[in-house]
């Protein structure tokens, strides 16, 4: 581990690493594998990174080997290690659920009682089960979860599901979300004075690339006489701005808008009088 700069665990392949390279490159950070290293270096900012299996990052930030690291929450639930949470990241969204036999009614939590549950979470699961009263066997398997109902070996599972095919080419049926995870930064809670410089300057650069990502630049012509109305509409961040047009009595606005309003707001835009409207992309947002 270096001194004078942050160590950052990223998952080596897998259904994280795409997402983590795609932030830091948004970051302005490239990261180049030069082959199948378990070291990567890092332009654009004093980073050195490490590529792992998911499953031992929380352990590396833990004792420092890494300082940071980017993985799934329900890695970091599972493994309970002393690190601490920085910031959600917003990719590989998935959720845990119990799911059953497609032929089995699930009645509600009290099914799971006495029952035999299949999972690679056996220390969510015990935590979930602890908490609602429910005494089941867990049996602790680490891949294809999916198959244990069928060979006999489960009455149900428990597993991360996103897009719920895999349950359903094994004969499942997702019938209760237990908890949902996405992609997070995680810290080693002792870090240096310098380093804990060097994490708020990166995640000064998050910040700035997820707020980009949930706004939208808008641009539109409106009518003079229709100017205050149009204004209104517009919850931008400040009050937008206003150029003249070439051609008398209209102009051009522009403003930033979050997405959450994006429909609402151009339908409303429209119906004002407004023409032209063009929605583009930010990448980056400092505010
Ligand atoms: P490793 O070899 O590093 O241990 P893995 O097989 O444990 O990899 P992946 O399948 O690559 O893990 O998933 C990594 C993380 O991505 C999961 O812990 C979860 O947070 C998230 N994830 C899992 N499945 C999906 C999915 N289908 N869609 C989106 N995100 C997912
Ligand atoms: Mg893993």
């Amino acid at each position: 581990m270096s001194n004078d700069k942050l160590t950052l665990a990223l998952q080596k392949k897998g259904r994280l690493s795409d997402g983590s390279i795609e932030l830091l490159k948004l970051c302005g950070i490239k990261v180049s594998n030069g082959g199948n290293h378990l070291k990567a270096v890092a332009e654009g900012f004093p980073l050195e990174i490490l590529l792992l299996r998911d499953d031992d990052i929380p352990q590396y930030v833990a004792d420092g080997v890494a300082d940071i690291g980017i993985l799934g929450m329900n890695e970091v639930l599972e493994k309970k290690k002393d690190v601490e949470v920085v910031r959600n990241l917003g990719f590989s969204k998935c959720r845990l659920s119990v799911a059953v036999p497609k032929t089995v009614e699930y009645t509600g939590r009290n099914f799971l009682q006495g029952k035999r549950i299949a999972t690679s979470y056996p220390v969510i699961l015990e935590d979930f089960l602890a908490e609602n009263n429910i005494q089941a066997e867990i049996h602790s398997i680490s891949g294809s979860v999916e198959i244990a109902p069928s060979i006999g070996l489960a009455d149900a599972i428990f597993e991360i599901v996103s897009s719920g095919g895999t349950l359903l080419s094994n004969g499942l049926r997702e019938v209760d979300i237990i908890m949902r995870s996405e992609a997070v930064l995680i810290s080693n809670p002792n870090l240096s004075e310098l380093k804990k410089k060097l994490l708020s300057k990166l995640l000064f650069r998050i910040e700035a690339v997820q707020k980009a990502k949930h706004n939208k630049y808008i641009l539109l012509n409106a009518p003079e006489s229709k100017l205050s109305e149009i204004i209104s509409l517009i919850p931008g961040m400040k009050s937008p701005t206003v150029l003249p047009l070439a051609e008398k009595g209209w102009c051009s606005l522009h403003s930033v808008i979050s997405e959450d309003d994006f429909w609402e707001v151009i339908d409303n835009l429209k119906d004002a009088g407004a023409e032209g409207i063009l929605v583009v992309p930010i990448e980056k947002m400092v505010v």
